[in-house]
């Protein structure tokens, strides 16, 4: 494996332990969902598998397959909860490709004909605003 070594001081290490809050949205016995602090669209999530892994290169092949299986299930939701007209999936590994936090996980990003994507990791969204999405999403997810 040539990629550094998986740091569990990580933030979305200290999310799954529960040491930082979140807005969750999923979350079921290998994979949490919450919405991005710093969305690139509103309803902008992530999903995160629970096994330690910095990304897609060192992930356990299980561990891709299941949260795949949640990108799914969340890209439905936000499609729905936003009435969006397409959703992305993206996925950075190791900074050369743009990834900032070192926990596998993947975007979903609901997105609508003519409005263009805001910036990566661009400025940050206030609470109130992520919870009532949270809630939006929740509500097409049944949770
Ligand atoms: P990456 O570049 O690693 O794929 O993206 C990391 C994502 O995590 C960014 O989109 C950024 O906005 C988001 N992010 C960074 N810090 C936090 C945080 O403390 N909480 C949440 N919910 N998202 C975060």
């Amino acid at each position: 494996m040539s990629s550094a070594a998986y740091d569990d001081n990580n933030i979305f290490a200290k999310i799954l332990r529960g040491e930082i809050p979140s807005h969750r949205v999923y979350e079921d016995e290998h994979t949490v969902a919450f919405m991005d602090v710093m969305p690139q669209a509103p309803g902008h999530v992530l999903v995160v598998p629970k096994a330690a892994s910095r990304n897609i290169l060192d992930a356990n092949p299980a561990t891709i397959s299941h949260a795949i299986t949640v990108v799914q299930k969340i890209a439905n939701a936000v499609k729905d909860a936003f009435d969006a007209d397409g959703v992305l999936v993206i996925q950075f590994n190791e900074p050369a490709a743009g990834q900032t936090v070192f926990h596998l996980h993947f975007h979903v990003i609901p997105r609508h004909d003519g409005i263009p994507l805001k910036p990566h990791s661009g400025k940050m969204e206030d609470g109130d605003v992520l919870a009532a999405n949270a809630e939006k999403i929740k509500g097409e997810l049944g949770s």
